[in-house]
């Protein structure tokens, strides 16, 4: 079960690990994109950080909302308004529950999977956040409890596969083959997301 504090928490550990991993963030976009991936990330989360130590919840999809809404407005670049739909699509499927059960999780996953996927106009296999987000969604869907140890290897795992794949959608299909071979940006960052979410609900 996700409370308000496991929320919040949750992206307090995002915060961390992005900063912790902005360099390498951006050095994997440097290759396949335009080398601003890390810089774009971490001014988002340090900005939605901000915004959720001022504020007082008592539903975990305001805090969700203003996650969303955050990183719409401060991050630049194509990732921003793609984490931000995720966000705000997660917010509205857990709307005024007080706290998360995994059922509910699915539902949200689910909905911020399919709301990225709208906005970006990309789906699976395509070399993008979606290759991760899609098969968390999946994972947390089947399962009958969360094992923090389980979703963290999808995640990993699923961020991985990026490596093999063309690039179809976005910078990175500007590369074409020479797309294949590295790990995809946004699908790292992803992979934070997801590693602390794991750590939270341990
Ligand atoms: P920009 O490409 O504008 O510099 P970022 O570097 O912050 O933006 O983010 C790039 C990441 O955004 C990519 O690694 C990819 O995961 C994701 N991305 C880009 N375009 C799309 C899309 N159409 N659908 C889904 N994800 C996308
Ligand atoms: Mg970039
Ligand atoms: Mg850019």
């Amino acid at each position: 079960e996700m409370h308000v504090q496991d929320a919040i928490q949750w992206f307090q550990k995002t915060n961390e690990k992005i900063q912790q991993n902005k360099d390498y963030l951006t050095s994997l976009d440097q290759p396949i994109g335009d080398g601003d991936h890390g810089i774009n990330m971490a001014r988002g989360f340090q900005e939605v950080e901000k915004k959720l130590k001022g504020a007082e919840y008592t539903v975990v999809s305001d805090v969700l909302k203003d996650v969303a809404m955050t990183l719409m407005s401060k991050v630049g670049g194509a990732s921003g308004p793609l984490f931000g739909t995720a966000f705000l699509k997660m917010s509205m499927a857990t709307k005024g529950a007080a706290t998360i059960d995994i059922a509910t999780l699915a539902k949200g996953l689910e909905a911020a999977t399919e709301g990225i996927k709208q906005r970006g106009k990309a789906t699976e296999q395509e070399k993008t956040m979606i290759d991760v987000w899609s098969p968390v969604a999946y994972h947390v869907k089947e399962a009958t409890s969360i094992q923090s140890e389980v979703l963290k290897e999808v995640a990993k795992q699923a961020m991985d596969n990026t490596k093999d794949m063309m690039a179809t959608k976005g910078r990175g299909a500007y590369f074409k083959e020479k797309s294949i071979g590295h790990i995809d940006a946004g699908a790292a960052s992803t992979y934070y997301i997801f590693e602390a979410l794991a750590e939270t609900l341990k």
